[in-house]
């Protein structure tokens, strides 16, 4: 049985079924135990050519073999049969259910938790607890209770039976058990261990797997496939010595198990056979009392299985619960407030921002304000903190009070929702499910409004291409959509964004893997479509922002310095330098490409 924060609740949501299910546990039980009765019958009959029936003594015939044994015995074996069938469909119910809806739990769990959460805990480890963890938990909650329930009753039916007979031998015959519920309880600890190390081993396996297929690409153009397979390969290994571990103990609490039961049988046939030689119990009497012993076999080994079990589950449900324990640590605060519609102004005021557990700060005493309808470019070497800002906009990290206003409201007293809901977002990424065109394009709208996807995707200036597939819009992207180009991908992500059309739009760095024509066609189509509606664009090249009504310019966390193109051309030296590097490379690139 496995019992736990997280899992206690079902059994009293599965109540119902479940006492069902024991009732039709203890009439299988019950009944199974008139079977030992019944052999005793024969085997007496046989001997003496007498049988008892209600304290009367008749000849053992042929009519009381049919009447009182063969008859009894398909009674037996049809209650049997529907009562083994009606607990494993209420156990097992009850454990998919309680399956279900843990792991809906989870799932709606992880989508709380902060982006930090993910980039602590790999992708490999979080679908092994979806699924061999979350299994094992399921096996231990339905058969764990069944077989809990089965040792219970029928050893305690089974033992007063025993002890009615003859109450020495059944002693003897407990010494052995006694025994091994003491190998049992200290066992579980060690084979809780190995299943924790068994199960630690798997979910590295399979981020390595899972790494290796996400970026097989670069494996590939590394000549890397040797190092992998190398790599893969000593993770098998740990996996199988770990799972070795694991089955070297359950076997040998097994053959511990069977070791018991042998020699408690050599004790029945020892001493019972004494006690038939000095008269005390009869041949038949010596039969039911094995018959009950071996109706207890099964329970007997049914608690080495569950010592093996509990401690698997223990071990899964504790991996499971620091999933559901760890706290999503972005959430609002209790004093937010739902503003008026925002209108599209941002405002930094000396925000300085640490990752969580970093050891240096990535944004330093940040100050700049955007208008509403204002069109912002971004610029600043790789690692400046471009990223960061927008990060922090859209609230995917905890933001300090007082240093982050939309339209003058403190950023953390709007409701999380009610911010991300006004920003469209193009990632750096440009992450695609493994669906249709249309239904990426209208992943936050309504996917059979084709009208507005395709005029998003005009916009984005990807319409031609995908008219091109032979599907059209209902060509279904690959994982992570590799069936289309970087620069397809990246104006999908566009048209994604514009569909939403929110007061604020970010593009992250959205346009690099586009030739400057289709460049050229992107920035004035948004211009038009966002006209009035603010806009940020993060970018690498100046030509792409050089004509936006304002430009931030930031290095190492600071912000440099904030105006136009030409106003920052003409003041400031450092982004002077960067904008005649680029135009020196540019002509550089045109004389090459020229020769
Ligand atoms: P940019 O977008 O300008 O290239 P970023 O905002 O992505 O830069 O990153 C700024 C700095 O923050 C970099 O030094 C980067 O290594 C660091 N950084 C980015 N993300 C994280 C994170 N999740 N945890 C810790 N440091 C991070």
């Amino acid at each position: 049985m496995l019992f736990g924060k997280h899992i206690n609740y079902y059994y009293l949501r599965f109540l119902p079924a479940m006492l069902f299910g024991i009732v039709a546990l203890i009439v299988v039980d019950y009944t199974q135990l008139i079977l030992p009765r019944l052999y005793r019958a024969v085997v007496n009959g046989m001997i003496y050519g007498t049988a008892e029936i209600d304290g009367t003594i008749v000849p053992f015939s042929m009519d009381f073999l049919l009447d009182h044994v063969c008859l009894p015995m398909i009674g037996v074996i049809l209650c049997l049969i529907l009562g083994r069938f009606l607990w494993r469909v209420c156990f097992r119910g009850a454990a998919v259910r309680m399956e279900t809806h843990l792991r809906g739990r989870m799932f709606d769990h992880c989508k709380d938790l902060s982006q930090q959460y993910f980039h602590e805990n790999k992708v490999g480890n979080l679908m092994a607890l979806f699924t061999n963890d979350l299994e094992t938990v399921q096996d231990c909650f339905g058969w764990g209770v069944l077989m809990f329930c089965d040792a219970l009753f029928l050893g305690v039916m089974a033992i007063a039976r025993m002890g009615q007979m003859n109450l020495t031998l059944t002693l003897l015959s407990m010494i052995p058990m006694v025994f091994l519920l003491l190998i049992g309880a200290i066992m579980d600890h060690h084979l809780e261990r190995c299943w924790d190390a068994r199960q630690a081993a798997f979910s590295s396996l399979s981020d390595f797997s899972q790494e290796t297929f996400s970026g097989i690409a670069v494996v590939k153009a590394f000549v890397r496939e040797t190092v992998r397979l190398s790599g893969f390969r000593t993770l098998n290994k740990i996996n199988e010595d770990t799972n070795i571990a694991h089955t070297k103990l359950a076997t040998l609490l097994n053959i511990l198990v069977t070791l018991f039961v042998e020699s408690v049988i050599c004790v029945i046939l020892g001493y019972g056979g004494y006690l038939v030689y000095c008269s005390s119990f009869d041949a038949g009497q010596l039969v039911e009392f094995i018959g009950y012993f071996t109706a207890i076999i099964w329970p007997v080994m049914a608690v080495s299985q569950l010592v093996e079990m509990r401690s698997r589950g223990s071990a899964s449900l504790k991996r499971i619960g620091a999933l559901l324990d760890a706290e999503p640590d972005i959430r609002d605060a209790s004093d937010v407030i739902e503003p008026a519609p925002l209108r599209g102004g941002i405002a930094f005021r000396a925000l300085t921002f640490r990752y969580p557990g970093a050891e240096y700060d990535v944004l330093r005493e940040v100050s700049f304000t955007v208008e509403p309808g204002e069109h912002v470019g971004i610029i600043g070497k790789t690692g400046a903190g471009k990223t960061t800002l927008v990060d922090l906009l859209l609230r995917t990290y905890n933001v300090p009070d007082g240093t982050l206003f939309l339209d003058g409201h403190d950023v953390n007293r709007i409701p999380i929702h009610t911010v991300r809901k006004s920003i469209a977002y193009v990632p750096q990424d440009n992450f695609l499910f493994s669906d249709t065109i249309a239904s990426n394009i209208a992943f936050a709208g309504d996917a059979d409004n084709r009208e507005a996807i395709e005029a998003a995707a005009r916009l984005a200036d990807v319409h031609n291409n995908i008219i091109s597939f032979a599907n059209g819009y209902e060509t279904v992207l690959g994982e992570r959509g590799v069936t289309v180009s970087g620069g397809q991908k990246q104006r999908i992500s566009i048209a994604r964004a514009l569909i939403a059309d929110a007061p604020y739009l970010i593009l992250d760095d959205s346009v690099s893997a586009v030739d400057v024509r289709t460049e050229k066609i992107i920035l004035k189509n948004l211009r038009q479509c966002r006209d009035g509606k603010t806009t940020l664009l993060i970018a690498h090249r100046i030509s792409t922002i050089e004509t936006m009504d304002k430009i931030l310019f930031i290095d190492d966390g600071q912000v440099i310095d904030v105006g136009t193109h030409e106003a920052l051309y003409a003041r400031c030296p450092a982004y002077r330098t960067m904008v005649d590097l680029q135009r020196l490379d540019e002509e550089r690139e045109e004389v090459s490409s020229d020769a």
